[in-house]
Parts: C-alpha cells; sequence; structure tokens
C-alpha cells in the first residue's frame, strides 16, 4: 500500500492534498506521442495488406464497381499498370477473383487453362514476378446460377462439386499462382485439393483455405463486383451460421489436418472474436478478410462526412490484428498503405503532434 501513497503523492512537480483514495495513473504513460509508440502492443505496416483484384475478360477495362468506391474490374491487359502502382505503395501480395467471358451450369470456365485467372496469374508473373499471387478457388463466379457448385436438387452437392474445385486448384498452379484459396465451404475440398496439387505436380503451393467463412450479409457489394450473386436461394447451406464460434474452431481443424497450410476467417470486423479464439487455439498464420460490406459502410459514412474515414479505416485495420491476424486480405490496402507512408514521414521529421494510431518501431 505504501507504493500506492507514493503513486498518488505527487504529479508533474505539483503538491497535491491527499484527499483522492490511492489509484493507479494509467495516463502517465500516454501523456505523449513518443511515450505512445513506446508502449503500443500492436502495429500496422503495409506487408500486412493484400489487395484482392478482380479480373474481368475483355480488353482495356476498367469498370468502376458502383457500391465499392475506388474499386475496379479490370481486364487482364490493365494488369501492370495496376501492379506498377501497388508496388509503388509497398503491396507486395493479391488475390485474385476471375469474372469469366461466360458462364454455365457446370463453371467450366473455372478450370479453364486457358480462362481469366490463369491469363491474369501468367501476365502477373511476366510483368512483377516478386508479386504474391493467391488465387479464390471457387464455382460461384463461374456458374450462370452463381451458386459454388453443382447444383443437384437446387442445393450445391457437395462431393460432385470437389473434382471440379480441385480441377480450378491445377489450373491456377499450372499458372503459376503462389497460393490457392478455396473459398467454396465444401467440406473434404481441401484434402480433394491437396491430393490433386500432389498429383499433378505441384506439392510446394500452399493452401490458403477460407476456413471459417460466414454465411453474411457484408458480402453483398462483392456479388455485383464479382457478379457472383446467386440467381436463387442463399449460400446458407455451405458456409457457416453467424451464431456460431466453436464450429468454426472445428471447421479449422479439420481444414488444417486435411492439410491447409493456413487459414482465412471471413469476415473481419463482426467476426474478431472468431479470430481471438482461433489464435489462442491454433499455431498457424491467420488471415482475415476485410469485406466488400465493410469497406462500403465506410466509405458511404466517409463521403457523408458522417465519420473520419481515415482514422475509422487505420483503427479497424488495427483492431483486426489486435485479435489475432497476422494479415489482412483488404480493399483499402492501397489507401491504408499512402497513410501509414504519411504517418512515418510525420513521425521522422518530428511532427507527431496528431494522434497517431500505427508505429512500426514499437518494441
Ligand atoms: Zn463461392
Amino acid at each position: 500500500m505504501r507504493e500506492h501513497v507514493e503513486l498518488t503523492g505527487r504529479g508533474n512537480g505539483v503538491e497535491r492534498e491527499s484527499a483522492v483514495p490511492p489509484f493507479r495513473r494509467m495516463r502517465r504513460l500516454r501523456r505523449t506521442e513518443a511515450l505512445r509508440r513506446l508502449v503500443r502492443e500492436t502495429s500496422l505496416s503495409v506487408d500486412d495488406f493484400i489487395y484482392p483484384l478482380f479480373i474481368t475478360d475483355g480488353a482495356s477495362i476498367r469498370a468502376p464497381i458502383a457500391s465499392m468506391p475506388g474499386q475496379s474490374q479490370i481486364s487482364v491487359d490493365q494488369l501492370p499498370v495496376e501492379l506498377d502502382e501497388l508496388r509503388a505503395l509497398g503491396i507486395r501480395a493479391v488475390l485474385l477473383f476471375g469474372i469469366p467471358a461466360t458462364k454455365d451450369a457446370a463453371a467450366s470456365g473455372a478450370y479453364d487453362p486457358a480462362g481469366v485467372i490463369p491469363r491474369a496469374v501468367r501476365q502477373i508473373k511476366r510483368h512483377d514476378p516478386d508479386t504474391l499471387v493467391i488465387t479464390d478457388v471457387c464455382a460461384c463466379e463461374y456458374t450462370d446460377h452463381g451458386h459454388c457448385g453443382v447444383l443437384v436438387d437446387g442445393d450445391v452437392d457437395n462431393d460432385r462439386t470437389l473434382p471440379l474445385l480441385a480441377r480450378t486448384a491445377v489450373s491456377h498452379a499450372a499458372a503459376g499462382a503462389d497460393i490457392v484459396a478455396p473459398s467454396d465451404m465444401m467440406d473434404g475440398r481441401v484434402a480433394t485439393i491437396r491430393q490433386a496439387l500432389d498429383a499433378a505436380g505441384y506439392p510446394t503451393t500452399p493452401i490458403l483455405s477460407y476456413a471459417a467463412k460466414y454465411a453474411s450479409a457484408y458480402y453483398g457489394p462483392f456479388r455485383e463486383a464479382a457478379e457472383s450473386a446467386p440467381a436463387f436461394g442463399d449460400r446458407r447451406s455451405h458456409q457457416m451460421d453467424p451464431a456460431n464460434v466453436r464450429e468454426a474452431l472445428t471447421e479449422i481443424s479439420i481444414d488444417l489436418d486435411e492439410g491447409a497450410d493456413f487459414i482465412i476467417i471471413k469476415p473481419a470486423l463482426a467476426y474478431l472474436d472468431v479470430v481471438a479464439a482461433a489464435r489462442a487455439r491454433f499455431d498457424v498464420p491467420i488471415l482475415v478478410y476485410n469485406v466488400s460490406g465493410e469497406y462500403a459502410m465506410v466509405k458511404a459514412a466517409g463521403q457523408l462526412g458522417w465519420i473520419d474515414e481515415r482514422r475509422v479505416v487505420l483503427e479497424s485495420l488495427l483492431a483486426m490484428k489486435r485479435a489475432g491476424a497476422g494479415r489482412i486480405i483488404t480493399y483499402h490496402a492501397k489507401e491504408a498503405a499512402r497513410w501509414l507512408a504519411e504517418e512515418q514521414s510525420l513521425a521522422r521529421t518530428g511532427h507527431h503532434t496528431r494522434d497517431s494510431l500505427m508505429a512500426r518501431s514499437n518494441p
């Protein structure tokens, strides 16, 4: 208790009446930016970001996505410009989604070796081999009904969809993808894809599994972006119920047992408890997907002047790291990279009086 007396006895050279009870002064370490930087527990850096790209068939296309201001569908020939911009910003990883010219019931565009994603991967590897290319593996962008696999009696048939996913993953690996990321939520897909990759001569291609992907309303704008909205029904027969967290841990455990190298939890903000629980349980890298609806909400409120967009974005991304995410798939990647670079140059020049949320040089 003597310690407490001393703690409350004086502060900033001002003698105080000891009328207040003993308490600990947490504010001491928040007083200046230098002190806050010293004790900061979590940091955000451009290395944390993976940028999603929507690749569409055709040429000279850069089609803005209305519900995702700042994001566009681009054609393969536009990739070099895009990659140069990302490289200049320090963003070194992309996640590709394909929008094929034609769709059919069998999703044949998904595994076409000359399809939009294999062509995009080859273009990226020609232009900038060091950019890490992750490809989304699912059928919903390629089916005319918009569902994530082969339909039988109006529902996605799990086991008939597996070979389709495996074939898709192999076509991406063959084109040079660094990582394949199955997002379909079929049971057994990781084991099936692993086996197919190994058999096709790609035993070193990692699988990044969307292990815990919830049936979320936050995907709305993405379906416009990827033109993948289901023609009828929804995805609740395979994506997870938002009410469940223990089930997510089981999903992750199964995917790891089947051979997933690391995992994604999706969406991010409304599921940070899932991230924290997974971080506590598993030792593999965990990524979050800061999805289209999360992006659209922030953008809309920012445009209306209802929030400080920059601070909300950086605070949200930081919260994902704090919850346990190692890396973040985010549409905010470019602007966040710019803002972080600005913060750093402010810190270097000593003009760090404004409230900063991040610092790379923390202990
Ligand atoms: Zn899908």
